[in-house]
This record gives structure tokens, C-alpha cells and sequence, in this order.
């Protein structure tokens, strides 16, 4: 069988690229090496009860916002998506106190200064900085300068050196870079833009969903089969080949035989490392370019507690928390073996005012979990699951200081770490957002969708940004290198 394009995963960002090409009238085929689709957004079940993995929350999709009109075109938007409190989306607790983050860019700015008042003018620039930001979100589809020189400048700068060259007080830098577990604070690296694009959106909106966050990559593959195209499951990929300086098939194993698929454009959303694994042998790659690629740092992993809860005995809360232990000096110090900083989200109850589910996250760095890195999931040994268990306590301990009842509210519950990453979705060192952009070395560590081949082409979150939104934009920039602008603009309006 030949296809016109091949997709290589089934994350966000592969299932759009593949929805998008099919829409255009590509004959497309998704192949994806796990049972379930969605890469982080797959749930997994124990029981009758479903559990989310890398999706908790998203922001800008209200009526206009920038994800609310892509995840229309999706047909994403039918899903049961259930808004945050607008006075209060996310929770930042620091130093035993409590700030509570509003949607709207005047209402964020307002309610802090009501908290910091010498500091109102200081906000008001952040959040029209931020709305700045937002407005030009499309730039790199669009190519325009959405008001700033270019993108890069925004890459270039550090978000670390941004904040304390203009919000003067420390506490305050700490509040509004508290609800940024989301993506990876690090004061030697983390672009500005990656930092005021992804706050920005969620001070636009904040939304869950009431239901598993499967859903949306179930309802892409849909989608895609109803215009014709192929998802294939339990489906890896093991090689690609190539002739004359191009892709022409990928090998796969599906369902315990070897199988060759052909097609004349190949979509890679696996990380640039493994797909660059799939063509060990090229005389295409030329070895610099393979070493960059492999040298490149990773964003840290997360270790996660999914907890069921006893029925009618935690009260939902319709906001994030993200809580830090009151000794740490600043939400960009949270390194370390120790839990210091903890994001708990809890699922939308079908019905009544009880949650059924809470999620508590903590970042973890790959090292953590070195010394088990040989070992496969399930059989990965006694002190591997010591040290989970060891783990989850810190992290429901956190947690207890604003859910007091949790542990004996507890039913049971579940961990994950960077090597369920590593393993179930080929996460690079168990990395949660893929690759590190680095302000200070933009060239080495911004990729583009192009590869060496011309018909091979890098989707996903290792290039410009993670999270849904990030990934989702970059789907549009895959989509508008291979087929040209005009098709991939109206996913935007
Ligand atoms: C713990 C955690 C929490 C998060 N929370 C949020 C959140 O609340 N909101 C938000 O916006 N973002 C969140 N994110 C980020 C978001 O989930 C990701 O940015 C996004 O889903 C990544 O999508 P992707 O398409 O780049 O890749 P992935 O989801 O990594 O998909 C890659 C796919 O390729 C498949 N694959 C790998 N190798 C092969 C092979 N050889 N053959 C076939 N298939 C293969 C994998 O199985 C996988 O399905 C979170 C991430 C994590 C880890």
C-alpha cells in the first residue's frame, strides 16, 4: 500500500499534522507503537476509573481566543470543556500564603495590585507585554511581526533577567512565575517568549475537561478516518528507508510482523533524536548534524501521584493549585531530589461537589531515576517501587496542607516518572516538554520543521513551543512548510 503521507506517532501534534494534510486530500497514514492513541494526552485506565497523564489544563479557548478557533476547525470544540473560576484559575501558595491568579489581562493585573499597590504600574506593563505576546502568537504561520522586530528577539531574551529587570519586588516575581509548573523554569535558559506565550494564553482562559483527555486525540483519529485516512495502532516504526536522497518507506512492527509502508512524505512527531535513530546508517545525515542533534538538553520530567479519592470527602475545586514548601526562596530554584513544589488539578466531577480524582505533580530530573534506567516497566524492581512510594508521600504531604483529610481520603493511587515517559511514549530522558531552548543559544537548540531530507519533515513539541496550544501551532507551521500557506491559514481565523 502506498500512502501519500506517513505520520511517524500519534501525539497532538502528529494526529494534527495528519488531520490537516488529509483535509487538504492527502491519502495519510498515523502509525503509532502503543495500544492507545495521544502520545501524553493518552488517560489509562485501572478499573473502572480513567486517569490523564500529560493533560490537565488548557488556556485560549473562549469564544475568538487563539485555541478555540484552531480547535474548531479540529472539530475539538464539541468536546465537554468545563471553564476554570475566571476570579481565580490558578492558586499560587509561597511562603504560607495564598494568591489566587483572574482571567482577563486587567482583572490578573488588578487583583495583585490590590496585594502588591506599589506595584500596579509595573503589572499593567506585564500583562499588555503579555497580551503583545498573545496577539502575535501566529507570527511564525503568518510571517508578520505581530508588533515585535522578529520572534527570535522574544527566543533571544532571557524570561528570568525580563522579570527582574521589570517587576521590582522578589515576592511578586515569585507570584507570577508560580503558576508556571507547566513549563520548565530555568534562570540560565528559558526564553522569554516561551514563558509570556504560555501565561498569556491562560490568562486569556483556562479550561478542563469533564472527561478523560483521550478524548481529544480519539476524536482527531476520528476525524481523520472520516476523510479517509488510516490509524494504525500497536504499529512502530523500526527504520526508515530512503533512495536518492529521500524517504521512500518505513518499516514497522505491527502487531508482531514486520511490515514495509511506502509513501512520497514522511511527519515525524517522535523526537529529532529518534527519528534520526530510524536512519542510522545515512549517508544523508551528515555526522555534525547528528551530534547536535543528540547533544541537545532535555526539559525536565515530572513524577505524578493519580489518586482516587473516597467518595464525598474532598471538595472539588474549580482552579489549580500549585504549592511550594515555605523554605524555598524561589519558585526558580525548585532543582533538587527534594519535593519542593507541587501542582495538584483535580478532574471535573460528573456530577455533585466532590472530587473523584486528584493529580499531584512534581518536576523530577531523568538522574533521579538513573539507577533503573536499564530496566522495563512492570519489572523494574523492589527499590524502584520504595522510591516511588517514598516519593508519592512527599508529594501527598504537600498536599495536605491545603486538603488536610487527603491521606485518609485516599482509596488508592498510582505514580508515574520520567522512565513511564521514556518508555511509553519515547520521551528523550523522560522529558516532559521536550527539548530545552536554550535564550542564549538559539541556533543550536530552535528547530524548524525541516530535516535533510525534502520530504521529511519534524513536528511536535521539540520544535518551537510545548503544551496543546504549542504543539498545535506547530502542527500549522509543519503543515504551511509543506503545503504552502494558504491552506493552513484558515485553521487560524
Ligand atoms: C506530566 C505532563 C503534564 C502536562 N500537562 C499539560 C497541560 O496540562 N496542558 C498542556 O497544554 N500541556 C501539558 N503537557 C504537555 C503536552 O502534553 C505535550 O506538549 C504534548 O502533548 C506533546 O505532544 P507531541 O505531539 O509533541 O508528542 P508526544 O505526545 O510525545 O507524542 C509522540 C508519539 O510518538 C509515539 N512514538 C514514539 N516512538 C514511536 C515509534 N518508533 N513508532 C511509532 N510511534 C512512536 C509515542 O508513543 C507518542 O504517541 C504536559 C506534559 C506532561 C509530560
Amino acid at each position: 500500500m502506498k500512502y501519500d503521507a506517513i505520520i511517524l506517532g500519534s501525539g497532538l501534534g502528529g494526529l494534527e499534522c495528519a488531520f490537516i494534510l488529509a483535509k487538504s486530500g492527502m491519502n495519510v497514514c498515523v502509525l503509532e507503537k502503543n495500544a492507545a492513541l495521544g502520545g501524553c494526552l493518552q488517560s489509562f485506565r485501572r478499573g473502572s476509573d480513567e486517569y490523564d497523564t500529560g493533560f490537565h489544563y488548557v488556556g485560549a479557548l473562549g469564544k475568538g481566543q487563539i485555541l478555540e478557533r484552531i480547535f474548531s476547525h479540529f472539530g475539538l470544540m464539541d468536546l465537554p470543556w468545563h471553564r476554570l473560576d475566571e476570579d481565580g484559575f490558578d492558586q499560587v501558595i509561597f511562603k504560607d500564603r495564598s494568591y489566587l491568579l483572574a482571567n482577563g489581562y486587567s482583572r490578573f493585573a488588578g487583583s495583585l495590585s490590590a496585594i502588591f499597590p506599589k506595584c500596579g504600574a509595573e503589572l499593567e506593563n506585564y500583562v499588555s507585554f503579555l497580551e503583545k505576546v498573545g496577539k502575535g502568537i501566529a507570527e511564525p504561520i503568518f510571517r508578520e511581526s505581530g508588533g515585535f522586530d522578529s520572534l527570535n528577539e522574544l527566543f533571544e531574551k532571557s524570561a528570568y533577567a525580563y522579570l527582574c529587570q521589570n517587576i521590582g519586588n522578589p515576592l511578586l516575581r515569585n507570584i507570577l512565575s508560580g503558576a508556571s509548573l507547566k513549563l520548565e523554569l530555568r534562570k540560565s535558559t528559558l526564553p522569554l517568549y516561551t514563558f509570556a506565550q504560555i501565561n498569556s494564553s491562560f490568562i486569556q482562559s483556562a479550561w478542563r475537561l469533564k472527561g478523560r483527555g483521550s478524548l481529544i486525540a480519539d476524536t482527531l483519529a476520528e476525524g481523520i478516518r472520516k476523510m479517509g485516512g488510516t490509524v494504525l495502532t500497536n504499529a512502530t516504526v523500526t527504520s526508515l528507508e530512503e533512495k536518492d536522497g529521500n524517504i521512500t518507506g518505513a518499516k514497522i512492527l505491527h502487531k508482531g510482523s514486520t511490515e514495509s509502508l511506502s509513501a512520497d512524505l514522511f511527519v515525524s512527531d517522535l523526537s529529532p533524536q529518534l527519528t534520526l535513530d530510524l536512519l542510522k546508517e545515512s549517508p544523508n545525515i551528515r555526522p555534525v548534524f547528528r551530534r547536535r542533534i543528540n547533544r541537545l538538553e532535555q526539559t525536565c520530567g515530572f513524577f505524578t501521584v493519580n489518586i482516587k479519592l473516597k467518595e464525598g470527602r474532598i471538595p472539588y475545586l474549580n482552579r489549580n493549585i500549585y504549592c511550594y514548601s515555605p523554605d524555598l526562596e524561589s519558585v526558580w530554584d525548585l532543582t533538587g531530589s527534594k519535593v519542593r513544589g507541587v501542582l495538584i488539578s483535580q478532574q471535573v466531577p460528573q456530577s455533585g461537589a466532590f472530587a473523584s480524582q486528584m493529580d499531584i505533580l512534581t518536576p523530577m530530573d531523568f538522574s533521579e531515576v538513573e539507577p533503573w534506567k536499564d530496566t522495563v516497566p512492570l519489572r523494574r524492581g523492589e527499590e524502584y517501587l520504595a522510591f516511588k512510594a517514598e516519593k508519592a508521600e512527599e508529594c501527598i504531604r504537600m498536599a495536605e496542607e491545603i486538603f488536610p483529610n487527603l491521606k485518609e481520603s485516599i482509596q488508592a493511587y498510582y505514580t508515574s516518572t520520567p522512565l513511564t515517559y521514556r518508555d511509553y511514549t519515547g520521551a528523550v530522558r523522560g522529558t516532559a516538554y521536550g527539548i530545552r531552548k536554550d535564550c542564549n543559544n538559539l541556533t543550536q537548540t530552535l528547530l524548524t520543521p525541516k530535516t535533510p531530507f525534502a520530504n521529511l519533515y519534524f513536528t511536535g513539541q521539540n520544535l518551537n513551543l510545548h503544551g496543546i496550544l504549542g504543539v498545535s501551532l506547530t502542527s500549522l507551521l509543519t503543515c504551511s512548510e509543506i503545503l504552502g500557506k494558504e491552506p493552513v491559514v484558515p485553521f487560524l481565523e
